[in-house]
């Protein structure tokens, strides 16, 4: 890939201003804070006095709502703000500012009268449909906290939310659509609330019209009827301080219970509007185009309001890059004249099995750059992208708990150097991310070069990132804070490599969280929800290196008669996980064995399980209990069970 962009002679390297960022860390994001409008200005920029949490903008008062929508309605309320495409239904319909905020006062107004209000959670269960942003702009508007949970996720792991998030409403729908199949929503979020102990007051409906489903009386409302009678309702934006809580957003972690990722109101507001311009260069007026999912952290930041905030017109795509052909993202990008995209290698890798013409066929000449994010991005499939395309291509590294991009290139800061890209690194610590690259036994720094360490950040985190997991400060602590010896650091349990220029390589997770087709899976709560099948008796979940989704997850279970072994009952085990947690955990295959390979001590030897899987040398096997158990695993593979 080409240098994007030619350093300026009398530029400040970008070394230097990253390194301000932290020397003069309140100057330099009480400048940035001015990106957005305050109702009362921040009286403090960074409370730290309370060591790992940090405090931003505090005593500031504003609101994301306004910050998105009102200020750029009053403006300029013809400009499009929300552009909405289902390649599922057909449908496309463009939102302007004032139209897009009239639809947010009236939901707005639905909630207040549900009795919705500050602080109450609210999840949102939703396919990519314009009501899903309406609902988290109009939680934003009164302060209450959103929840929304990935609608790919089936009963248990939406159950597991609504019992954590304690949410008074949920929001859902008929049904998602995936390649023309319908999928229903409302059986999954019923059996969801029954197997919950929490059980929220209401449950508001969108009917799509896709698919009929049962009401309960007393409990579920109609959307439709509800917004006849709060059309035209005004609701005024709540003024929150900076550090109210504005969403929580579940990850996957090392355990089977999904941590609640808990963002701010005002340190967030300004680091998105901070990374829109200086990482994505966006500008007022132009279209942003996102191709993930407001269920996850990239659909919260650079779908819905990190766009918005910047005065983009954001696309909302409700369909996939291969439907009706391998050129409709392409389609979408000359429609609206897309100035920079955003997606995942997974989309690009899926789109290099067709005919590389299709990149071609649609004038591309508003696209200024490609953002791709969330798994590592392999060398052919970025050469292969940017050749197709003619922009730079740009590899960012971040997580749900930052919020916003922690390495990558950041072209657009004026008056300092571009980093040019390098292939296989998505690139330099992003301003205000004091990034340390620690050795996992000792703690220490590793400061030359090419050594593989902890990816870790220093107190405190910038704004943006995640405050705490919700209700849970220990977890916090504990989880993200105590996990390299001796360090107070935030632990990224990503493995990292730093070269002699100083970009940053990543080599993978530190823990059992796998990464399948850019979507986070924890291991653990796939085993637990294979183990609650009654034919198994013990389970172990790995990620496997696969060339489409950059890994999937493969299953060894034991089960309590060995002799049930069969084509049939993987099938049905695989049903099990798909109507409990979703397709998206659903395993590539679960394989049986008759023992899983374990220390002396009982400790699982998943590295040496997935080392097998891979066909790679499992290392020192000192310590396995039972030789036989990967001599079976190697034969196992690659034939069927039974
Ligand atoms: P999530 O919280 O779902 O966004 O997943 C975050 C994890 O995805 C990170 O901890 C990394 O393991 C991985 N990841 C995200 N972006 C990249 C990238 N650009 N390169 C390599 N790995 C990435």
């Amino acid at each position: 890939m080409p240098a994007a962009h030619t350093a300026c002679m009398t530029a400040t390297p970008y070394a230097d201003f990253h390194a301000r960022s932290l020397a003069e860390r309140d100057a330099f994001w009480a400048e940035q804070a001015r990106r957005i409008d305050w109702h009362v200005p921040p009286q403090q920029i960074c409370d730290t006095s309370r060591p790992p949490f940090a405090r931003w903008f505090v005593g500031g008062t504003t609101n994301l709502c306004h910050n998105a929508v009102d200020r750029h309605a009053a403006r300029r309320p013809g400009d499009p703000a929300l552009i909405w495409v289902s390649t599922e239904t057909g449908q496309e319909k463009v939102y302007g500012f004032a139209e897009l905020q009239a639809e947010v006062e009236a939901f707005a107004a639905m909630l207040l009268a549900q009795g919705v209000g500050e602080g109450d959670r609210v999840l949102i269960y939703m396919p990519m449909i314009p009501e899903a942003a309406f609902a988290m702009l109009a939680c934003a508007r009164i302060g209450a906290i959103h929840s929304v949970v990935f609608g790919g996720f089936a009963s248990s792991s939406l159950a597991s939310r609504i019992e954590d998030a304690t949410p008074k409403l949920v929001i859902s729908a008929d049904a998602g659509s995936r390649v023309g199949k319908r999928i229903a929503y409302k059986p999954l979020l019923d059996e969801a609330i029954t197997l919950s102990a929490h059980k929220p007051a209401a449950v508001l409906m969108v009917d799509r019209g896709l698919v009929a489903f049962e009401r309960v009386a007393g409990r579920d409302l109609d959307y439709a009827e509800l917004r006849r009678q709060h059309a035209g309702a005004r609701v005024p934006c709540a003024w929150l301080e900076s550090n109210s809580i504005s969403y929580t957003l579940y990850t996957s972690g090392t355990t089977g219970k999904p941590k609640g990722v808990q963002r701010d109101v005002g340190g967030y507001a300004v680091a998105l509007a901070t990374s829109m311009d200086w990482i994505f260069g966006g500008k007022p007026g132009e279209t942003f185009f996102s191709t993930s999912d407001i269920g996850w952290v990239v659909g919260h930041s650079y779908i819905v309001y990190g766009p918005l905030i910047a005065g983009m017109a954001t696309l909302m795509y409700e369909g996939t890059p291969v439907n009706p052909d391998a050129a409709v993202l392409w389609r979408l990008v000359e429609q609206y004249r897309v100035t920079v995209m955003f997606s995942a290698p997974t989309a690009v890798r899926v789109l290099k099995k067709h005919d590389a013409a299709l990149l071609k066929r649609h004038d591309l000449s508003s696209l200024r750059a490609l953002f791709l994010a969330g798994e590592p991005l392999d060398e052919p499939t970025a050469r292969w992208i940017a050749e197709g395309l003619g922009v730079p291509i740009i590899d960012n590294y971040w997580q749900t708990e930052t919020g916003w991009p922690l390495l990558t290139v950041a072209h657009h800061i004026s008056g300092v150097q571009a980093v040019p890209t390098r292939l296989g690194s998505p690139g330099v610590p992003m301003y205000g991310y004091d990034v340390r690259l620690l050795d996992e036994q000792t703690g220490e720094e590793l400061t030359a070069p090419n050594q593989k360490g902890v990816l870790a950040i220093a107190h405190p985190l910038p704004p943006g990132a995640l405050q705490t997991v919700w209700g849970d400060d220990a977890r916090f602590v504990n989880t993200y804070w105590k996990s390299v010896p001796g360090r107070e650091v935030y632990s990224t349990f990503d493995w990292g490599l730093r070269d002699a220029d100083g970009y940053t390589f990543i080599l993978g997770r530190t823990d059992d969280v796998i990464n399948v087709a850019g979507h986070r899976l924890g291991t653990r709560e796939i085993e637990e929800c294979i183990s609650a099948h009654a034919a198994v008796a013990e389970v172990a979940v790995v990620g496997v290196a696969d060339a489409l989704k950059g890994q999937v997850a493969l299953a060894f279970a034991v089960l309590r008669d060995p002799g049930l072994a069969s084509p049939a009952l993987e099938a049905e085990v695989l049903k099990h996980v798909d109507a409990r947690l979703g397709a998206v955990a659903r395993p590539s295959r679960v394989l049986f064995v008759s023992v899983l390979p374990k220390t002396r001590s009982g400790k699982l030897l998943r590295r040496a399980l997935q080392a097998v899987a891979e066909g790679r040398d499992p290392g020192d096997l000192t310590t396995l209990d039972d030789p036989g158990a990967l001599a079976q695993v190697r034969a196992l593979l690659g034939m069927s069970n039974g």
